[in-house]
């Protein structure tokens, strides 16, 4: 994924933790996969500078920001000039959330 979005991270990080390793042990050019422990599944951390972002907005999941692997937060978001095209990661986590996000999120956009 380029620049985009997670519809819903604690779901979307559920279904990350729930493939089994064997699954895509050796498939990175046969290097052993070493799974290392997952935070809390709605707990996510700016891959720029560190800080907790926001994934949830009181009973919702709020949606972050993805450039490439990297989760960003809100400031890094910004800074990396913001407005980032409404492309959602459509895993079985964020999938059901997609519909609904993407109105929220033009909304969001657009406000
Ligand atoms: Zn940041
Ligand atoms: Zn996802």
């Amino acid at each position: 994924m380029e620049r985009g979005w997670i519809a819903n991270p604690a779901e979307h990080r559920r279904v990350e933790r729930s493939i089994p390793v064997e699954a895509i042990d050796g498939m990175f050019g046969g290097a052993k996969v070493i799974v290392l422990p997952y935070p809390p599944d709605d707990e996510w951390f700016c891959d720029v500078c560190n800080a907790q972002i926001l994934t949830r907005w009181g009973d919702e999941p709020f949606p972050v920001p993805v450039d490439g692997s990297y989760a960003l937060c809100g400031d890094c978001y910004e800074r990396a000039g913001g407005r980032w095209p409404i492309r959602g990661c459509v895993c079985e986590g964020c999938l059901p959330t997609i519909k609904q996000w993407k109105t929220f999120l033009t909304r969001l956009l657009d406000g």
